[in-house]
């Protein structure tokens, strides 16, 4: 039997350093190793390129082939190797992910700043990108779409899709229906390293965008100094935080929790709520939809994890709330919409106890590709235009140009920019 009980903290006589042990990530401790591992990867890709690529495709994920690339001819045959119910169910998904990320897409902005002066923004599409599906236990089909999704819709041109061996028909599926036709049976960090360096057979991209664990994770923050490469987010194992007051509901709440925790060993869900008795009662919940579950050893193991938190208000769980900046917040709270004002830091949240977890995972069409380790306290969930560069464009008139030529002339003569006020006296003069 599992015991979360010493995972109980009150709050309010917790001294500032056990505040910070009780808030802190998991695998925080082994970082060094991970980096120093990571490095490691990333260089042997560098100096060894497919020969690298295959040698950990084999250590890793015990998988042998002759190209990492996926023929057109099997990612269209997918469509014969996939079941009518999953086809039904991924149809409802994209139209939902569609629905949302469409009205997503930027439009041109101008704006006369002074008489005779524009300034505007245009949108470009990143030109290559490379898109990251994970695949510990299962692949993550749902990411395909969430990360698939917005690349198409910002109109990327060169979109290369990466997941481990061997690579499922489900995700086949959705790059035939999304017509992404580079599919690389890669996963891991040396895949990272693959899209941020290239090899003899890989293309680099411009962009790597997805989650993963904790190795592509750090992989992608390392090739992100270390190339002309840039990421997404640093999206790593999962987190939850709920929110619950008197009238929760203990299922529902654990149902949440246990969801999340399914994800990976290094999840992480935490419940703050101001009485015991919801702790208990979520806590007798957990015991008992465990019995309900197969294959929990994932979740036995990430509820070691997990933080059971009581204190004073409800103000207050917010305010720990923030300072955890979780990925995902869910507000086991009635009238739960009227305390989004008090909501700073948060992937995503989730409103009332009719809106699991689960469902923003697959179909509510919101995006479930957010950032974790308390990076939502400046990262944002992912959009189309993380898939968009935004241009500057600026015009004067000649009429302008004169207008304001005294103000540059003292501005950047008071920086000693002697070129740039000759540039305007240069024109001043002529005209
Ligand atoms: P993954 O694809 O990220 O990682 C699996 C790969 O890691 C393997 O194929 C292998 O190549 C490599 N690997 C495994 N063990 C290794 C080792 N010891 N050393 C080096 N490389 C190794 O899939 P995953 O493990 O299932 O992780 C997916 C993660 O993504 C989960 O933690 C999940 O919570 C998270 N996730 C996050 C979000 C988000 O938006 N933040 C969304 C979905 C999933």
């Amino acid at each position: 039997m599992l015991n979360i009980n010493k995972n109980i903290f009150y709050w309010n006589i917790l001294t500032k350093k056990e505040k910070i042990h009780v808030l802190s990530r998991p695998h925080i401790n082994s970082n060094k190793n991970i980096k120093e591992l990571v490095f490691k990867i990333i260089d042997n890709v560098k100096k060894h390129g497919d020969l690298a690529l295959h040698s950990y495709n084999l250590e890793f994920d015990n998988f042998k082939c002759k190209s990492f690339y996926i023929s057109r001819k099997k990612i269209d045959n997918s469509s014969n190797l996939v079941s009518k119910k999953f086809k039904d169910a991924i149809s409802i998904a994209l139209s939902n992910i569609n629905n949302f990320h469409s009205k997503q897409i930027l439009s041109d902005l101008i704006v006369e700043t002074y008489p005779g002066v524009y300034c505007k923004h245009i949108y470009r599409p990143i030109q290559s990108v490379g898109l990251y599906v994970p695949k510990g236990n299962h692949p993550l089909v749902s990411t395909a779409l969430m990360l698939s999704i917005p690349a198409k819709l910002a109109g990327c041109h060169n979109i290369t899709l990466c997941s481990p061996p061997p690579i499922s028909n489900e995700i086949l599926y959705i790059a035939k229906i999304l017509k992404i036709y580079t599919v690389l049976q890669l996963g891991g960090a040396h895949s990272i390293a693959a899209l941020a360096l290239g090899t003899e057979t890989v293309k680099f991209v411009d962009k790597i965008f997805g989650p993963g664990n904790i190795f592509v994770t750090e992989a992608k923050l390392q090739v992100s100094q270390c190339s002309l490469t840039s990421i997404d987010m640093p999206a790593g194992p999962s987190e939850m935080l709920v929110i619950a007051d008197d009238l929760s509901n203990p299922a529902f709440i654990a149902s949440d929790l246990l969801s999340q925790a399914e994800h990976s060993q290094n999840s992480q869900v935490i419940l703050l709520c101001t009485k015991n008795f919801i702790v208990k009662n979520v806590i007798k919940e957990i015991q008992k939809q465990l019995l309900l579950i197969p294959n929990k050893n994932i979740i036995l193991h990430s509820l070691k994890n997990s933080r059971f938190i009581v204190v004073n208000s409800l103000k207050e769980c917010f305010k720990i709330s923030n300072l955890y900046s979780p990925e995902h917040l869910i507000l086991h709270i009635k009238n739960s919409k009227n305390f989004l004002k008090y909501i700073n830091n948060a992937g995503s949240v989730f409103l009332g106890k009719w809106t699991p977890g689960a469902a923003g995972d697959y179909i509510t069409g919101a995006n479930h590709v957010l950032p974790t380790y308390g990076y939502a306290n400046s990262y944002s969930s992912l959009r189309v235009s993380d898939f968009q560069k935004i241009i500057t464009v600026q015009k004067m008139t000649k009429i302008a140009l004169q207008s304001l030529s005294k103000s540059i002339a003292t501005l950047s003569l008071m920086e000693g920019m002697n070129a740039h006020n000759q540039s305007i006296v240069t024109r001043i003069k002529f005209l």
